[in-house]
């Protein structure tokens, strides 16, 4: 009996992660990983010390399904005054296991068979798996380079492409901003014409805001959820993950309309039952932090920003400046590689570097081919030795 036939037609339409597959292969070559989003920091002393107690004090067994209530009140407390997102803990909130999952029960609880989603390309690579495991038809629109009026350019989409995108069978949009792989925080402009187009189509905008409180060069944050017109079409995810570097934790959150969120609750419910209770506890005490918290978290990425652009361009690759989150996206082209991922392979096994090949951020892979993407939430130290090997390259091809 072959057991392949048995699988689910879904399980065979995406691969394991080709991020997590690279973190694999920094560690059997021992090179420095500069590939997968974890958060080189650790969370604050008084978060760690919070969960601890949690745990001393008896908070073992499961919270309510969808979040426990002094962290949905501290959840929509910071939903209302940093994104200016009116929301009720109670009928507003649902606490997932991340992010990740958070974005999973959201489309499963809005998708029907052949719903059309529009995505953003480059995009973080869960996108893909999300839309097959909950049976939407994704539609690309591509962000690229776009020269500006005063001969600069600007990363942006072009409004026509995404127009036509948009049609009768959208069911949703996914935005996220900042973006991951591009860094790309989506201006006034742009998410007040994502938001009339969802109105025009009765569409709803499911936004991953999870690099929120990462971006550079004092460009604001915008959720587009706060615009008065997609208050009752939106679904913002979000999480703990990034910004107090606690991704092994697992909390994430969803905030959405009261029809919406109850739907949601009941997908997240059956998937995962809850979040884990102790760090939720803690994770109160994270959401509470002076405002210094998120001025030294930017000043502290913002440096390894500038380190890595500078040492980047100075070994060959052509790269800007991210706007937010914590990686660059970079071209490749000037080493000559026949692709991405023979250049990823090789820079793992003689540099001692690992990075992202950029193909994997496309539906289009030959999109990515010249594309690489590498990650900054790295020690100074580290980040300095990555630099010097990647010196070598052009000495080494
Ligand atoms: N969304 C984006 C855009 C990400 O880059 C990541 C992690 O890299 C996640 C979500 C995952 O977040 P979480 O740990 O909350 O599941």
């Amino acid at each position: 009996m072959s057991l392949k036939s048995k699988l689910s037609h879904k399980s065979t339409r995406f691969t394991e992660s080709v991020i997590r597959g690279m973190t694999q292969l920094c560690l059997q070559h021992n090179a420095i990983n500069l590939s997968q989003g974890t958060p080189a920091y650790q969370p604050p002393p008084e978060v760690k010390a919070a969960a601890i107690e949690a745990i001393q004090e008896g908070y073992n067994q499961y919270s309510i399904t969808w979040g426990a209530p002094e962290f949905r009140e501290a959840i929509a407390h910071k939903m209302t005054t940093f994104n200016g997102i009116q929301t009720d803990a109670v009928k507003n909130v649902t606490v997932t296991c991340g992010s990740t999952e958070g974005m999973l029960s959201a489309l499963l609880a809005i998708i029907n068979p052949g719903d059309e989603v529009i995505i953003f390309e480059p995009f973080y690579e869960n996108y893909g798996p999300d839309t097959i495991i909950s049976g939407a038809k994704p539609k690309y629109v591509a962000l690229q380079e776009t020269p500006t009026k005063d001969q600069g350019t600007t990363l942006t989409y072009d409004p026509d492409e995404l127009n036509s995108a948009f049609s009768p069978n959208t069911k949703a949009i996914i935005l996220n901003t900042p973006n991951n792989p591009l860094g790309k925080v989506f201006t006034q402009n742009e998410i007040q014409h994502i938001a009339d187009l969802c109105c025009e189509y009765d569409s709803i905008a499911v936004t991953d805001e999870i690099y929120e409180h990462m971006i550079y060069d004092g460009k604001p944050h915008i959720s587009i959820g706060c615009l008065p017109q997609m208050k009752e079409r939106t679904i913002t995810v979000s999480g703990l993950s990034k910004t107090y570097s606690m991704t092994g934790w697992r909390l994430g959150y969803v905030v959405a309309p009261e029809t919406l969120t109850n739907a949601i609750r009941k997908m997240h419910d059956f998937l995962t039952v809850g979040a884990p209770h102790p760090l939720q506890r803690a994770g109160v005490v994270a959401l509470n932090l002076p405002q210094s918290y998120y001025q030294d978290l930017i000043e502290k990425y913002d440096k390894n920003r500038k380190l890595l652009v500078d040492t980047l361009t100075k070994a060959g690759f052509r790269c800007d400046p991210p706007e937010g989150a914590y990686y660059i996206m970079t071209d490749i082209s000037e080493f000559g590689f026949p692709d991405d991922t023979t250049f990823a392979h090789w820079l793992v096994k003689e540099i001692g570097v690992g990075g992202v090949p950029g193909s994997s951020f496309y539906s289009n892979t030959n999109l990515g081919k010249t594309k690489f993407r590498f990650m900054f939430s790295m020690a100074d130290d580290i980040l300095l030795e990555a630099g010097e090997r990647l010196m070598k390259i052009k000495s080494k091809i």
